[in-house]
């Protein structure tokens, strides 16, 4: 198989785990708040190992760790020193881990993010966006990623800078939106007409990640694929958002009383949490609308990408454990079971 994404890509689905910062904070090895990926220098076992459950969940894409690890998290915290050893530490982590694989054609890829520094009007915040991704993408050139993501970008201005610094750099660019509660950009285009700015503009793959859940993403996706002719990706949040709220930064838990502050995002998430299969029928939704970029942002885990895997016709490594339920004491249909106790099954 070819390491290129976009012949991978055309010849059928790619599937990508990203989703990092949230794994790691329920784990206990990052801080939600400002969100910083300290981890990588400070446990890089436990980001290899999560790299390994994507991988053997049938990830094709392992994404090294470098989100929010840019300099504006680094200064907001007050750890600028760390960015250069965390960009590469992170890069190398991937890598490492993809090399674990040396059967799967695995690629691995850099990415650079919303800055948080843009402002539309200022044009030196333009220039400073600009400096932060030459440094991301050139650490990611060096450490010899497949390709960039551009991700959870709200701004298509802003977007249009991390792309142009991806292209110059030689490098392949998958620019994904973040589209807030008003289906446009910040800025005021809708998905698709943003997307197609970029395809102009030399875009690889476009699309959208993170934010919303399956739903409400697929419910942008049709206007992109209609205006775009290159390929498009899709990795939702695995959380039911609604059309009320379409992103997870303001969903409430109704059945909850004792959440601080009252939002759910982003530590009290679990009542809205897509399963897997639900996470499969996205998956397989896209497909029939030849979106053939799919993935998951945060919030996943390695049994959703599994089930997405499975959805997209493939047996990845850990498959050998996918369930059966036949053996199982009460629910299951092996002849040498107890009847005393699968008799009683439905009432237990
Ligand atoms: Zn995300």
């Amino acid at each position: 198989m070819s390491k290129d994404l976009i012949s991978r890509l055309n010849k059928g689905p790619v599937l990508c785990a990203e989703g990092y910062l949230f794994a790691m904070e329920r784990r206990g090895y990052l801080q939600a708040g400002a969100f910083v990926p300290e981890v990588v220098l400070e446990h890089p076992e436990v980001v290899t190992q999560l790299h390994r459950e994507f991988i053997r969940s049938g990830s094709d894409v392992v994404q090294a760790f470098t989100y929010y690890g840019h300099r504006e998290k680094l200064r907001l915290i007050g750890k600028e020193k760390l960015l250069e050893p965390l960009q590469k530490n992170a890069l190398k982590i991937a890598q490492d881990a993809a090399n674990e694989f040396p059967d799967l054609d695995l690629m691995v890829c850099g990415d650079v993010a919303n800055t948080n520094i843009y402002e539309p009007d200022n044009k030196q915040s333009h220039v400073e966006c600009q400096k932060m991704y030459e440094e991301q993408v050139q650490w990611a050139k060096e450490a010899g990623v497949d390709f960039i993501v551009a991700e959870t970008i709200s701004w298509l201005e802003e977007m249009k800078i991390a792309l142009k610094t991806i292209k110059d750099a030689g490098l392949i660019a998958v620019c994904n939106f973040s589209i807030k509660s008003k289906d446009k950009t910040r800025d005021g285009y809708t998905p698709g007409d943003a997307c197609k700015i970029l395809e102009d503009n030399g875009a690889d793959v476009v699309g959208l990640n993170c934010f919303r859940g399956p739903k409400m993403t697929m419910k942008l996706l049709p206007e992109i694929r209609e205006k775009v002719s290159c390929h498009v990706a899709a990795l939702p949040v695995p959380y039911r958002t609604t059309e009320k709220h379409p992103g997870y930064l303001n969903q409430i838990d109704p059945g909850c009383d004792c959440i601080p502050g009252g939002l759910v995002y982003p530590t009290a998430l679990d009542n809205l949490y897509c399963n897997r299969y639900e996470m499969a029928e996205f998956a397989k939704e896209c497909v029939s609308k030849k979106i053939n970029f799919i993935g998951i942002c945060c919030g996943a885990e390695a049994h959703h990408v599994r089930e997405m895997a499975v959805a997209l016709g493939r047996k990845p490594i850990s498959y050998k454990y996918y369930p059966d339920m036949s053996k199982h004491y009460a629910h299951g249909t092996d002849k040498t079971l107890k009847k005393l106790n699968t008799d009683v099954a439905k009432e237990l």
